[in-house]
C-alpha cells in the first residue's frame, strides 16, 4: 500500500518538489520510522539537500545528523553545499519535547545508482534502541529507492522547466520566456485597461568591448549589466536577455513617465560603473528604447510594442548613443 501511495503521487504532478519530499518522506514513515531524513540529489555539478525533521529534534541532534551527511559525501569526494543552500523543513525542531542524542543516533544510509560514482543520497537518522534486522533492510531499502526515484524526477523536472527558460550566460530569462511573458502582459493589459511599458537596452560600441579586452571580459560586461538591470526593477518586472547584447524589460502596470524614471536610472548607474578594476578601467554606456501601452500605435498586438520600442532604441543609437529616448 505504500508502494500504491507513492505511485498515485505521481498522477498528482510533479512542480512542487518540496511538497513531494513532504508526501513521500510521510508515507515512508509508516513502514520504517526515521527521527530525521536526509535526501540528497546529486547530479552533475548540481547539488540538492533536504533535511526533512519528522520527530521534533534538538539543535545538536540536527547538526550530528549534518555532520555525518558531510562525511558520508566526503568519503564519495562530494562536498556539501553551504549550510544556507541546505533545506530543513518539517516540525519545528525546537519543541521542548525534542528527541536529543543522548539517545543514541543510528544511521540508516541508502546510497542511491551507486555504480562508479553516487547518484544520490538517502540518509534516515533513527533511535539507536530501534533494530533493523537484515531480512527487514532488504526491503526497507527498496522503498527508499523507489521514494527516491519519485523525488528526484521532481527535482529533475524544476530543473529542465528552469534551464528551458534560462539564458545560460546571466541567469536572467531568455529570449523565449520574454516574448511568452509580453503576450500574456500585453492581453492582461488590453482587457483591464492598464498600463504597461517595455524597454529594450543595447550596450553601445559593445564590439569594441570584446575586440579591446577578449570575449570572457565581455562576457563578464553582459553579466554585470543583468545584475545592476535585475536590481533595479520590481519582482513584478521580467528581466530577459532579448539576444547577444541587447536586454528587455517588461513592466507591468507601469506608465510611460515611470518607465522613463527606471531607464533613466539604469542608464546613470552603467555609466558610472567600472567594469574592469583600479588598475584597468572599463567603461561601458547603454541606449534604451522605450514602448508602453496604452498608444494609438501600439494596437491589438504585442509585436507594435516591440517595433516601437526597437525605432526608440534606434533613434538613441542615431542621436548618440547613451541616452534614453522614446517615440
Ligand atoms: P552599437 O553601439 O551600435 O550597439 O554597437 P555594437 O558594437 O554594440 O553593436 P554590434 O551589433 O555591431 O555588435 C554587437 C556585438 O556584441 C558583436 C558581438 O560579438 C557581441 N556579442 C553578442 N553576444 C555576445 C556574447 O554572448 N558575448 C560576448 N562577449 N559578446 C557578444
Ligand atoms: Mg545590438
Ligand atoms: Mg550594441
Amino acid at each position: 500500500t505504500v508502494l500504491n501511495e507513492m505511485s498515485s503521487l505521481i498522477e498528482k504532478g510533479i512542480e512542487d518538489f518540496k511538497g513531494i519530499v513532504d508526501i513521500v518522506m510521510g508515507t515512508l514513515v509508516k513502514i520504517v520510522d526515521y527521527n530525521v531524513a536526509v535526501i540528497v540529489v546529486l547530479e552533475e555539478h548540481d547539488i540538492e539537500c533536504v533535511f526533512k525533521i519528522n520527530n521534533s529534534v534538538s539543535e545538536q541532534y540536527l547538526n550530528d545528523v549534518q555532520e555525518h551527511t558531510k562525511n558520508y559525501l566526503k568519503e564519495n569526494n562530494i562536498c556539501l553545499p553551504s549550510s544556507n543552500k541546505m533545506t530543513v523543513f518539517g516540525i519545528d525542531k525546537t519543541e521542548q519535547t525534542s528527541v536529543t542524542n543522548e539517545q543514541k543516533i543510528a544511521y540508516f544510509d541508502v546510497p542511491i545508482r551507486f555504480v562508479d560514482k553516487l547518484g544520490g543520497l538517502i540518509i534516515l537518522a533513527r533511535s539507536a534502541s530501534e533494530r533493523i534486522d537484515s531480512k527487514e533492510e532488504d526491503f526497507f531499502k527498496i522503498v527508499v529507492k523507489q521514494a527516491f526515484i519519485i523525488m528526484e524526477n521532481s527535482w529533475l523536472y524544476n530543473k529542465v522547466k528552469k534551464l528551458a527558460i534560462t539564458d545560460s550566460l546571466t541567469g536572467i530569462y531568455n529570449h523565449g520566456f520574454l516574448y511568452e511573458c509580453l503576450c500574456k502582459e500585453y492581453a492582461r493589459a488590453e482587457r483591464y485597461k492598464l498600463p504597461l511599458s517595455f524597454l529594450m537596452l543595447d550596450i553601445d560600441y559593445f564590439k569594441k568591448v570584446n575586440d579591446t579586452y577578449g570575449h570572457p571580459q565581455g562576457d563578464a560586461v553582459l553579466c554585470k549589466i543583468s545584475h545592476i538591470l535585475r536590481n533595479n526593477i520590481r519582482v513584478c518586472d521580467t528581466l530577459g536577455r532579448y539576444g547577444g547584447e541587447e536586454f528587455s524589460i517588461i513592466l507591468p502596470e507601469s506608465k510611460l513617465e515611470d518607465s522613463v524614471n527606471l531607464a533613466e536610472r539604469i542608464r546613470k548607474e552603467v555609466e558610472q560603473y567600472n567594469f574592469g578594476d583600479v588598475n584597468k578601467v572599463i567603461k561601458c554606456t547603454i541606449s534604451i528604447g522605450i514602448s508602453s501601452y496604452p498608444d494609438p500605435d501600439v494596437r491589438n498586438l504585442e509585436e507594435d510594442l516591440i517595433n516601437k520600442a526597437d525605432k526608440a532604441l534606434y533613434n538613441a543609437k542615431a542621436e548618440g548613443r547613451n541616452r534614453v529616448c522614446i517615440l
